[in-house]
């Protein structure tokens, strides 16, 4: 089969497209043929070793795809050959023709979402879920603020905040990125590169400020995100790319709480409970995954560059 693989650390151009044998599933293993992979910020950061962090080479990148049930091993009872899925982590790596993953990864993928959607899932949409529910607490009734919501995990905790029943707020840079995160079901849209833009989110709350903030670019906003909350607010730090000095007395004056979150500390327990609540969200429709590029497999170097263009929008898939 044809994978993308990683033989050294570095930019885009290490993702090199290869022939690989295809790997064959183990007892409690599923082997999936992906009709599309889903392309996360994280994988880039894997692939160039920040902190340390890279998998042991050489490796296929990944962990989000969706296809149709090739093969099971001993054990394997939830799937079958045939049935279509979405996975959420994977063994040998997701960028790939096909993909062995064990089975409490592989989750049923309702007929009428596309694999493109279906690869969409994981990486974003588990962790607007767990930010937005398990760390975050989110209620319904409260008001949000999804600060970075045009993108992947954006667009999942817009939609999953709206049918929950909260009032939700949504930033994004460019003016096709706000009539997104409205489309998706934002009350509200802000221009998070406009001056003084958090001042609208005063008069939106009636002074009050926001319930919870899930926060994607943490250096730039966290300081910021203190005036706009309010008391006992939370903030969860979803993303994060850099270092700033900020002054704890901005949580003091509030009772706020500051909640780090990543998707790989949820426990098997959360993972099962978010992966119920997604496959629902697709089946009965309240998730969308709006996919913004379809590249093919061999342009994975492309896809590591464009996930990290600002105003990008929408999901970045590529297509074995
Ligand atoms: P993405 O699709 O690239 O989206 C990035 C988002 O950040 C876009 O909405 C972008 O808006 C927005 N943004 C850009 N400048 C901003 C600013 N100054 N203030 C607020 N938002 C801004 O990435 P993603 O997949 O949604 O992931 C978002 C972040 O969360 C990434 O840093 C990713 O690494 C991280 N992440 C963390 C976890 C975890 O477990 N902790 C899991 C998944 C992702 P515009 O492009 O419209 O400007």
């Amino acid at each position: 089969m044809k994978a993308i693989r990683v033989s050294e650390y570095g930019g885009p151009s290490v993702l090199k497209l290869e022939d690989v044998p295809t790997p064959q599933p183990g007892p409690g293993q599923v082997l999936v043929r992906n009709h599309a992979v889903g392309v996360n910020p994280v994988d880039t950061y894997l692939r160039a070793n920040v902190d340390n962090r890279g998998p042991k080479l050489p490796y296929t990148p990944g962990s989000d795809c969706a296809g149709v049930v090739e093969g099971v091993g001993a054990d394997v009872k939830s799937v079958k050959p045939g049935d279509r899925v979405y996975v959420g982590g994977t063994v040998s790596g997701a960028y790939a023709g096909q993909a062995v993953a064990n089975e409490a990864q592989v989750h049923p993928l309702a007929p009428n979402v596309s694999f493109a959607q279906g690869a969409a899932m994981n990486v974003p949409y588990a962790t607007a879920y767990h930010a937005l529910f398990n760390r975050g607490r989110g209620e319904a009734g409260e008001t949000l603020l999804v600060h970075g919501a045009s993108g992947g995990v954006g667009v999942g905790a817009v939609q999953l905040a709206r049918a929950r029943g909260m009032t939700v707020i949504g930033t994004a840079g460019t003016e096709k990125g706000r009539r997104l995160v409205l489309e998706q079901g934002a009350h509200h849209a802000l221009d998070h590169t406009a001056a003084n833009y958090l001042d609208e989110i005063t008069r939106l709350t009636g002074g009050k400020g926001v319930d919870i903030i899930l926060e994607m670019l943490a250096n730039v906003n966290l300081a910021k995100d203190f005036g706009v909350l309010a008391m006992r607010g939370r903030v969860v730090v979803i993303g994060n790319r850099g270092a700033i000095e900020w002054n704890p007395r901005a949580a003091m004056n509030k009772d706020a709480d500051v909640r780090g979150m990543s998707l790989n500390h949820a426990t098997p327990r959360e993972l099962a409970g978010i992966h119920a609540a997604l496959v629902e969200g697709l089946r009965n429709g309240t998730l969308r995954p709006v996919i913004g590029q379809e590249l093919p497999l061999g342009q994975a170097a492309r896809s590591h560059e464009a996930v990290m263009e600002p105003g990008h929008h929408g999901k970045i898939v590529l297509i074995p």
